[in-house]
């Protein structure tokens, strides 16, 4: 039996704290083997038009959170309408702090703001809070048994189904595809201590409500304040990437935090200043419109303009399979859409692995100046990969199965989009063993 759903959500550190351990928690529940099951709507299809070569599966046997695409059944859908049910939460033993209200706009309307941008309008994230008050559950928050990565049992169990039962006479639950649930703050420790955030996606035994399984749920606590006075602005970013989870995408940090896939992912790195999702996400979220994906699996040679990611339109995404379950991407990143304070704009190479799954590193960053101390001295940010993207006259080059890839960026345009050249070819090409 596979490592299952429901997906743990490891603690992730802040400025100061050492890395934490990522926790896998095994839930062993036997469900559809990923990438034999179809898409749900909303999500990216392997026949995109022209980019079907390059939308590598899911691996066999690879977790259900991986880079693989389409994502697997049960995910909450990540395009078009989706209403998110948000519900603040209170304990005897930790009272509301502040009013509910107060605690649900530490997340709102910034979270739909940041999904409308991030999706170029394609995720109509509506969110309702029916209660509008806190929900105080029956038992003391120290009852529940809830520390950093705890599984779904018996503690999260115990604690949805007192909320459904306490939630019920006000809430119906008919009418949702996802569930946030906004733990009051003075519950647990506070998130610079310890992350107790935590998502369970496609989770089949999630108790039913008004005859609705809450399937996707992601849970909220602390908060996530880097201590540089941006939380109004920055804080919210934690439901993105624990509603990121929802809709099926992996952790790109590891035990040792963003070192792999740097602040450029929401996945990696959500403390700090504002950051985007990588390309690769938005395809696999269905984000990126036919046409938007470049891909590049033929031997020869291509080129291509990439736009900046964080505005709408254009070539996002240039993908070059290496393998039946790894490929190169590159995309433009710059300070714009939800990028904020990218201090060396470029174009960003990257390796997604299918094979490897959350907070394993599935994606990992190339850096355009290995060694360096990186470009920032921002909190939360990973600085050895911040200025890791590539500027004209830069290249990255990789093998793979006897072949040479090399992605050369060769210059920018007027409107500020970079050009790229992709050669793929035999490895003794150009005289090199
Ligand atoms: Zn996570």
């Amino acid at each position: 039996m596979k490592q299952q759903r429901p997906r743990i959500r490891s603690p992730r550190r802040s400025s100061a704290l050492a890395a934490a351990a990522v926790l896998a928690v095994a839930a062993a529940t036997p469900t559809a083997v990923p990438g034999t099951a179809p898409a749900r709507a909303g999500h990216a299809r392997a026949r995109d038009a022209g980019a079907a070569a390059c939308a590598l599966a899911p691996a066999p046997g690879a977790s259900p959170l991986s880079e693989g695409i389409p994502t697997p059944v049960g995910h909450s859908r990540g395009t078009g309408r989706v209403d998110a049910l948000t519900l603040m939460i209170d304990f005897p033993d930790a009272p509301g702090e502040g009013t509910a209200r107060r605690r649900f706009r530490e997340f709102f309307p910034q979270t739909a703001r940041w999904f409308a941008r991030a999706s170029y309008g394609r995720l109509d994230y509506r969110v309702s809070a029916p209660a509008g008050r806190w929900l105080r559950m029956p038992r003391p928050f120290g009852s529940y048994g809830l520390d950093r990565g705890s599984p779904y049992e018996p503690g999260y169990h115990r604690l949805l189904t007192d909320l459904v039962r306490v939630a019920g006479p006000v809430v119906d639950f008919r009418r949702h595809d996802l569930v946030n649930v906004l733990v009051t703050p003075n519950a647990g420790p506070p998130a610079v201590r310890a992350v107790l955030s935590v998502s369970f996606a496609a989770n089949p035994r999630a108790p039913v409500a008004d005859g609705v399984r809450l399937a996707n749920v992601s849970f909220v606590y602390g908060r996530q304040d880097d201590g540089t006075g941006s939380y109004p602005r920055t804080g919210f970013r934690v439901l993105p990437h624990e509603n990121g989870h929802l809709f099926g995408l992996p952790d790109l940090y590891t035990g040792a935090g963003g070192d792999l896939a740097g602040h450029w992912d929401v996945m990696s790195e959500d403390w700090g200043p504002g950051n985007d999702l990588m390309a690769w996400h938005k395809w696999k979220l269905g984000w990126l419109r036919a046409g938007q994906v470049a891909c590049a699996a033929r031997r020869g040679g291509s080129a291509h303009t990439l736009s900046p990611l964080g505005r709408p339109g254009g070539t996002k995404l240039v993908v070059v399979p290496l393998s039946a379950t790894e490929a190169l991407t590159a995309e433009a990143r710059t300070d714009e859409g939800n990028d904020d304070r990218v201090c060396r704009p470029g174009v960003l190479i990257s390796r997604v692995d299918t094979r490897t799954g959350s907070g394993g590193g599935p994606v990992r960053v190339a850096d355009a100046t290995p060694g360096s101390p990186g470009c920032t001295r921002e909190p939360n940010v990973h600085p050895g990969l911040s200025d890791a993207a590539h500027r004209p006259g830069q290249s990255f080059t990789a093998g793979a199965r006897g072949e040479r890839v090399t992605v050369r960026v060769t210059g920018r345009d007027a409107r500020g989009g970079y050009r790229v050249e992709v050669t793929r070819g035999p490895a003794s090409a150009g005289g090199r063993g």
